[in-house]
């Protein structure tokens, strides 16, 4: 296995990777950004293969013009190399400081870099309820990637069920495609959007979150708030969903059940940083909300480890735009360490500038909450961990009866999280169930995100 050694790898190329990439390549540091994906874009950004030969790329995008501007730039850069559709299984520490990064592209399977910026993004939190694996039931985030990566709609009957800002764009893009929205709710109540400071909602946000009411009003879809997909049923696939009004806590409030027919239930309930390479690399957790630890970065998004910077949502649920802000900071701060051309007033500049963040993530943090009495929809026999099939029953006996208290020991009695998707699902809810049946989080917050293998990968390259 033959290594290239470059100055600095951006890991992640949605809003917060591009930014980081742009701001380095700019300062005349060479940069290698590795991403999973086909297309630069990211969660965000997501785009359908080239061969589809759009001709609207942007039609379902916010900020496209932006995005296009810093992509056109990067892509003329002699200094920038776009290694697509490679996974990063695996991050080491050298002797010399530097890391070597192995990924699973065939032609280039590792690198060895000076520095590393970790844009690895979020995943989106998904609560698990009966019925929640029929096939049919899909997440928000899903229903939104078969529309913009594959021009396709997730059924003919859709129930749209979860909580935060992500249901509003992705109902009002299926709705701008003529889906039939059976339901669309939201499980905590919109309006607490309003309950924080003016400054706490740019005006952009204001704007975004009004065009995409007004599309739905267009359409005849109206918001549901307090109100929760809390089973669905179906032979083989979802055939019908149940809706309940929540109280504040999500607890279903009795009498008020109604069920739908649909053949597609989108849901989730916010995001997780996905913090798996910082944790291999041991980078420091803020673990505040052990359901969704996220990495630690100073001032100039430096993290807990020399060379290792972090950007965008693998610090914390904050959107596009801020993780655009983060990004830029942290590609001037490594070019600055790297020797690169900056501007220190410049890079103070970027700095000020995710600082004024500061009350929109207020705001964020307030609204993106997911209530308790999400585990009273569980039944015993609801599936908490799909990969492994693993019952609430189960893990249930193993906290109460087998006296598992941290994640890493329910993970060790009942398989959880041990499956393809190495707990990026189920992680969450176990956290979230051990911290409601001991009273308190687990002390090993980020455990079930501890992979050696960060990413599935043959046999034969490990
Ligand atoms: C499914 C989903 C849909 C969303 N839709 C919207 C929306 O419609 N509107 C909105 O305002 N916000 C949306 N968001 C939130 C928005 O995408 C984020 O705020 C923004 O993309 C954060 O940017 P980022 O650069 O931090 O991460 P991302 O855009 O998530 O980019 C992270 C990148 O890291 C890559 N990556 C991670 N691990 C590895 C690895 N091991 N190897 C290689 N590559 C890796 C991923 O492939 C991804 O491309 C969505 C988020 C998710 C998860």
């Amino acid at each position: 296995m033959s290594d290239r050694r470059v100055p600095l790898v951006v890991l992640g190329a949605g809003p917060a990777g591009v930014a980081a990439a742009r701001a380095a390549v700019e300062a005349r540091v060479a940069v290698v950004l590795i991403d999973l994906g086909a297309r630069l874009g990211g969660q965000y950004h997501r785009r359908e293969p080239e061969a589809f030969a759009t001709s609207a790329p942007g039609a379902l995008h916010h900020g496209w013009a932006r995005w296009s501007e810093d992509v056109t730039h990067l892509e003329r850069s002699p200094r920038f190399t776009h290694v697509a559709g490679a996974g990063v299984w695996a991050i080491q520490h050298l002797a010399d400081g530097g890391m070597r990064i192995a990924t699973d592209r065939e032609d280039l399977p590792s690198f060895e870099t000076d520095a590393l910026i970790i844009a690895t993004g979020a995943n989106e939190r998904v609560v698990p309820f009966p019925g929640w694996d029929l096939p049919g039931v899909l997440t928000v985030g899903g229903a939104q990637a078969l529309l913009k990566g594959q021009g396709m709609r997730p059924g003919h009957a859709v129930v749209i069920s979860g909580a935060g800002p992500l249901l509003l764009p992705v109902a009002a893009a299926l709705a701008r495609v003529r889906t039939n929205i059976v339901a669309l709710t939201d499980a905590n109540d919109p309006r607490r959007w309003l309950s924080g400071s003016p400054r706490g909602i740019p005006l952009s946000k204001v704007r975004e979150g009004a065009s995409y009411l007004a599309t739905l009003a267009r359409h005849g879809v109206r918001l549901r708030p307090r109100t929760a997909a809390i089973a669905a049923h179906g032979d083989g696939r979802v055939e019908e969903v149940v809706l309940a009004r929540l109280e504040r806590d999500w607890t279903p409030i009795p009498g008020s059940e109604r069920t739908v027919t649909a053949d597609a239930l989108a849901t989730s309930h916010g995001f997780v940083p996905d913090i798996g390479v910082a944790v291999g690399l041991g980078c420091l957790l803020d673990a505040q909300d052990a359901s969704a630890p996220a990495v630690v970065v100073d001032r100039s998004q430096a993290t807990s480890v020399p060379g290792v910077w972090a950007a965008g949502e693998v610090t914390g649920i904050g959107g596009a735009d801020v993780a655009v802000h983060e990004g830029r900071v942290a590609g001037l701060a490594a070019a600055l360490m790297l020797g690169g051309d900056v501007d220190e007033d410049e890079l103070e500049r970027a700095i000020a500038r995710r600082r004024a963040d500061a009350p929109f993530l207020r705001t964020l943090a307030g609204v993106l909450t997911v209530g308790d009495g999400w585990t009273s929809w569980l039944t015993p026999d609801t599936t908490v961990c799909r990969c492994e099939e693993v019952t609430l029953a189960t893990i249930d006996e193993a906290i109460e009866r087998r006296g598992a208290c941290d994640l890493r020991s329910v993970k060790l009695t009942t398989r959880c999280g041990m499956g393809h998707c190495q707990a990026r699902i189920c992680g969450p809810s176990v956290a979230a169930l051990l911290t409601a049946r001991t009273g308190q989080p687990p002390a090993d917050a980020g455990a079930l995100d501890r992979r050696p293998v960060l990413h599935p990968v043959p046999l034969g390259r490990l």
